[in-house]
């Protein structure tokens, strides 16, 4: 719960104060956190502005203010109705909430800018260095089931009948309540949810077509050497390379294109596991899938380092920096497979090995 509320604290200096300001020249341009989404909508690019207007400056205050909210409830022994429903909303936003994956584009944004021109990182951006640590410390001492035990105990196990368990809290409950809302935090109950392959497999789709413009087209045009020059993905690691920025160029490499690309074969992987059936590997692809599904969010790195320069460098028409037309392709992509991990149960995939064995040998 510190850990909660002072990053609910922080980000309130974040937003408002002074986030980055460079200079050139006797010149200066400074930044606050909300004007990398005002850049974007300025250049014409809406679905980014979009993007990181929730994921970095909306969907963080709204997760740690109901974080902070329903811990603090329970700190004070209070137990309004809203409990359940706040604490599986405010769990549902972790994924969504970019705070750590922000500080990251934040970093190499500043590496970039400063091989180039003079860079202060303002109060802003110290504040808000601060709540991303903090999210992290608040996730890694967050104890999901002891909350859940707190706003209502396990129910015990019915003495006879099939059970059914709520995918938000753990809930057990008889079969019979199967499509009635969770009475511990209000998500409905179903066994398994329909039609969840057939939207895997059209969302994994759409990431491998938006994976190929994301990679191919250019991403963002920065000043590199004082002259404007367009980079893609590969162009803009190995110019970290060449800058000397050996950890920054493995960085982005792997956030940019080795993880887009293991989660598409990844859950690719899966759903050809469901199709065909398999009765192989099947903990090794569980494991997979939850790989797949925890590391997502940790791609949206380039367009938060493209939204953390662009506001700063708007000088002239040679030294400004702009997102290109692969960035909305490469966010979606991110989205699209966020999104796709999310909709896939891996409980399919041993469902389908189940229904591959014969009736007789299946309950012997
Ligand atoms: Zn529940």
């Amino acid at each position: 719960m510190a850990c909660s509320a002072s990053v609910l604290l922080l980000l309130i200096p974040a937003n408002l104060l002074p986030f980055l300001t460079t200079s050139i020249f006797g010149v200066s341009r400074q930044s606050i956190l909300a004007s990398s989404a005002g850049a974007m909508w300025t250049d014409g690019w809406p679905l980014l502005a979009l993007m990181i207007g929730l994921f970095v400056v909306v969907l963080p205050l709204l997760r740690f203010a109901l974080l902070t909210a329903v811990l603090g409830c329970l700190r004070m022994g209070v137990r309004p109705h809203w409990l359940g429903r706040g604490f599986r909303w405010a769990n549902f936003l972790q994924q969504w909430a970019m705070l750590d994956v922000f500080l990251v584009g934040l970093w190499v944004a500043y590496a970039r800018l400063s091989a180039t021109i003079s860079v202060e990182v303002g109060v802003g951006a110290i504040c808000f260095i601060a709540a991303a640590a903090l999210s992290l410390a608040a996730r890694a001492t967050l104890n999901q089931g002891h909350i859940w035990r707190l706003i209502a105990p396990d129910s015990d196990p019915p003495a006879s009948g099939a059970v059914c368990s709520c995918l938000a809290c753990d809930f057990t409950v008889p079969a019979t309540h199967e499509g009635l809302p969770c009475p511990r935090c209000g998500d409905r109950i179903c066994a398994r949810e329909k039609d969840t392959l057939g939207r895997t497999i059209a969302l994994t789709l759409a990431g491998i077509l938006l994976y190929i413009p994301a990679n191919i087209l250019p991403i963002a045009t920065l000043p590199i050497g004082l002259h404007p020059t367009q980079y893609n993905i590969l162009q803009g690691v190995i110019d970290l390379g060449q800058a000397g920025l050996f950890g920054l160029a493995l960085l982005v490499f792997t956030a940019s294109f080795a993880i887009p690309m293991l989660k598409l074969v990844g859950l690719g992987y899966c759903v050809m596991s469901v199709l065909r059936r398999s009765r192989r590997r099947l903990i090794l692809k569980t494991r997979i899938y939850r790989i797949v599904e925890e590391i997502g969010r940790w791609s949206m790195v380039d367009p938060f380092v493209i939204a953390c320069f662009v506001p700063v460098m708007q000088y002239n028409a040679v030294i400004f920096g702009r997102a290109e037309s692969a960035a909305p392709a490469f966010a979606c992509v991110v989205v699209v497979t966020m999104i796709a991990a999310r909709a896939f149960d891996p409980r399919l995939m041993w469902d389908a090995a189940l229904s591959a064995i014969p009736a007789p040998r299946r309950f012997a």
